[in-house]
């Protein structure tokens, strides 16, 4: 049976989604031991999610990337688990990265689908806009892979467990977390939205994202944008939706004024239904689209918000 480790990050005080999404996919797989950057609070839903050890890193104020990476290398040099699994987010890339330097092993990044085999691990890639598949082999022990966020869906297991629980080591650091910065959330979030309304360029103003926002209110739906609208200013950093920003897989996409560059699209190419409003017949995001309205936001969003609004 396969040694599958995965590395799971405590957002908000309980495992990440992203962490859960490839602890279901990891129990499939074999013997799932869990790392856990966060606190023993958290551990029961590890178990929810097939998780039957859990090595609990709980660093306090200090910045943990580089002493987790130590101490997972550690262990992975006693143990040899087949893969580490490793969610493509900020903390995940930092200790993915120090930990395979320090294997002396790659990391394949950027990965939508996996597989384990008897010589190794076979990793998926999408390219060009998610048109294609580059598909990876690696014989490397452990097999460092770093899986896109949304590429398997979050889900209980059949039958719980009461994960085994073993603290890891830290030693000490002198980098301590001082301050950190929070953006204000509020409303639905952005990766976890059943519907994302998303704003671009066509909307003409900064002003005119409100309409984006008066839409998304009768829908409970998360609003995004496009990088040309948060390169301009018109919305923070955290609403982008593409390649450089978030990827999302609600089950219905409203996307105003946006003309569906491929950066954009590998952001919102899954969801499960996508409706485009553009004034270009030609806009490449019709070819997407499942439902197309060509028309100008000024007049289209005023009156799907009224009629939403009169429901
Ligand atoms: P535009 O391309 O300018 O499109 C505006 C659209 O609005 C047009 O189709 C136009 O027909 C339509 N329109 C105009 N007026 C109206 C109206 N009144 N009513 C209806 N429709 C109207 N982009 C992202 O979104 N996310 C990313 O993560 C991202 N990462 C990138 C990474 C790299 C390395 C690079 C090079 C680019 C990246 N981009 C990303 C940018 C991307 O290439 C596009 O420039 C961007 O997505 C375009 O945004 P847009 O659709 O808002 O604007």
């Amino acid at each position: 049976m396969a040694s599958v480790w995965v590395f799971v990050e405590e957002l908000d005080g309980a495992p990440s989604s992203l962490g859960l999404e490839l602890l279901t996919k990891a129990r499939e797989l074999g013997e799932v031991a869990v790392c856990y950057l966060g606190s023993e609070g958290g551990v029961a839903t590890l178990g929810v999610y097939g998780a039957t050890r859990v090595l609990l890193a709980d660093p306090g104020d200090a910045l943990p990337t580089t002493s987790v990476a130590e101490a997972m290398q550690s262990l992975a040099e006693t143990e040899s688990p087949d893969v580490i699994l490793f969610g493509q987010a900020y903390t995940d890339r930092d200790v993915a990265g120090i930990l395979a330097a320090r294997l002396g092993v790659g990391a394949l990044c950027n990965v939508a689908d996996f597989r384990l085999g008897e010589d190794g691990v076979e990793t998926d890639h999408e390219v060009f806009g998610g048109t294609r598949i580059v598909t990876v082999r690696t014989t490397s022990r452990p097999a460092i892979v770093l899986v896109r966020p949304k590429s398997f869906q979050a889900a209980p297991a059949e039958s719980e467990t009461t994960p085994r629980v073993e603290h890891l080591d830290l030693g000490s650091t002198p980098a301590r977390i001082v301050e950190s910065h929070l953006s204000e959330r509020e409303g639905p979030q952005l990766g976890e939205a059943a519907v994302v309304v998303s704003g671009g360029r066509g909307l003409g103003t900064p002003e005119a994202y409100e309409l984006v926002e008066r839409l998304a209110k009768p829908l409970r739906a998360a609003t995004g944008a496009t990088r040309a609208i948060v390169d301009a200013g018109w919305v923070p950093y955290a609403k982008q939706v593409g390649q450089t920003g978030k990827t999302v897989k609600p089950d219905v996409y409203i996307a105003c004024g946006i003309s569906g560059a491929m950066q954009h699209l590998v952001g919102m190419k899954d969801a499960g239904t996508i409706i485009a409003i553009n004034k270009d017949p030609d806009a490449p995001i019709f070819s997407v689209a499942d439902l197309g309205v060509v028309g100008d936001v000024h007049k289209v969003l005023p009156k799907l918000i009224e009629a939403l609004e009169a429901r």
